[in-house]
């Protein structure tokens, strides 16, 4: 009998612990502050900043939203970037990706105060993370790192196969999991779009992530009995009536074989957003020299 791990269930935890978080900083006269930056007009993109920015207001995170006109000089962006950086009431800064081609995503990366940087993806916080002391957890992978430490799920000498190997979730996630501390000590195979006989590998591993962008990529026939697996993905498929959005796993064949699961929609995104939340609220503490315990 397989587990669903309910990913809208365990971001409601963590969100109501936040608010606590806030609450607390409100007494010291202290609202975080997240400015969202979109340079672009796909619908997609305007749709996630104002999710991101509804996901703030409802646990008391205050917002800026800057929009910057998509054929503006890059220059543009690089100026309003060091503003933020600079204001001292921002908190975290979300440069919504992907920027136009004038803009190099790298860049505006750098670009990022990295106290600021609530994604997790300037070099200094990488870097931080992959010596095992991270200040920003970028928010995919410590989402799943989350949801597999509330699902009881031993990472302790577990076998992990990541499927992905993005800057921002797979390679993160394998580092988060090599660490020697709790939620890591994990034994780590990275596969991406060159490995040799995929399955050869998921199917000897204890905990899978699927994070290839690939609709249904891991299916039953490639899981170990008892294995958990993760699914990142979410790709949206045409279906007879329109479409649909599934994961990077066959949830119906590898439920058969897992012993818990995430369902798509309702598992590591959820997660995903929480986790933008928790950066956010964190660097409220950490640029005021405040205790931050999670
Ligand atoms: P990328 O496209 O950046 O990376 C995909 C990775 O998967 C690459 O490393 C690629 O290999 C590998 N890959 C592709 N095809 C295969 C294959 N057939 N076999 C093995 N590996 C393969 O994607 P992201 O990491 O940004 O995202 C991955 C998925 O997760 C997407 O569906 C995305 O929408 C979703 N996502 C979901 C989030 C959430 O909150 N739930 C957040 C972020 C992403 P190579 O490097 O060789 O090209």
């Amino acid at each position: 009998m397989t587990t669903v791990i309910d990913g809208n269930a365990v971001a409601s935890d963590l969100r109501d612990r936040l608010t606590g978080r806030i609450d607390d900083l409100a007494t010291e006269g202290v609202t975080p502050t997240l400015a969202t930056v979109l340079m672009s007009d796909d619908p997609a993109s305007e749709t996630y900043v104002s999710m991101k920015q509804s996901d703030c207001e409802e646990v008391g995170i205050a917002t800026r939203d800057v929009e910057i006109d998509p054929d503006a000089p890059a220059e543009r962006l690089f100026d309003t970037l060091d503003d933020l950086n600079s204001d001292p009431e921002v908190d975290g800064v979300l440069v919504q990706m992907p920027t136009p081609d004038q803009v190099a995503d790298s860049e505006v990366i750098r670009r990022l105060d990295p106290m600021k940087d609530v994604d997790g993806f300037h070099p200094e916080n990488v870097g931080l993370l992959v010596r095992g002391d991270p200040r920003y957890k970028p928010c995919t992978p410590h989402g799943v790192q989350h949801l597999l430490d509330h699902a009881g799920v031993e990472t302790e000498g577990a076998d992990v196969v990541i499927v992905g190997r993005s800057n921002i979730v797979g390679k993160p996630l394998a580092n988060m999991l090599l660490q020697k501390t709790a939620g890591g000590n994990a034994t780590v195979t990275v596969c991406h779009s060159r490995t040799d006989d995929l399955a050869a590998h998921t199917g000897r591993a204890d905990i899978v992530v699927a994070a290839a962008g690939v609709p249904e990529l891991v299916d039953g026939s490639m899981l170990a009995e008892d294995s958990v697996v993760i699914d990142v993905g979410v790709n949206r498929v045409e279906t007879e009536d329109g479409s649909t959005l599934v994961g990077d796993v066959a949830f119906d064949s590898a439920s058969e074989l897992a012993s818990a699961i995430t369902p798509v929609p309702g598992g590591v995104g959820p997660m995903t957003r929480a986790m933008l939340l928790y950066n956010t609220v964190k660097a409220a503490h950490l640029r005021r020299d405040l205790a931050f315990d999670g």
